[in-house]
């Protein structure tokens, strides 16, 4: 379910959050934006595997634990293994018919 708002967005460099069921845009122009709404997508799944509440623990400890590593906002988000999953698939708009469960381990590696 696609809302849009663009109150609820901390940083200009995040143009979408997704919270299941919903999919929050920044302007409504994104939604025609595969690649935005495939990103967002994987994270609906990795939500609903982690029956949403440990996606958002495990996602927020992740990014504080890299925020003392790295001391940086960005590279402390880019580095959190859902992110790398979902940067790394989403201009393929086939790979949620294809990912296999908890697939984000991969980039725990
Ligand atoms: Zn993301």
């Amino acid at each position: 379910m696609l809302i849009f708002s663009k109150y609820l967005f901390v940083s200009k460099s995040f143009n979408a959050i997704t919270i299941w069921p919903f999919i929050i845009l920044r302007d409504k122009g994104l939604k025609l934006d595969r690649v935005v709404i495939n990103h967002e997508k994987i994270h609906l799944r990795q939500q609903v595997e982690l029956l949403w509440i440990f996606f958002f623990i495990w996602y927020w400890t992740e990014f504080c634990i890299n925020l003392l590593r790295y001391r940086d906002f960005m590279k402390s988000y880019y580095q959190i293994g859902f992110e790398k999953e979902a940067y790394a698939n989403e201009y393929d708009p086939g790979y949620l018919q294809k990912r296999k469960f908890w697939s984000f381990l991969k980039y725990y590696k």
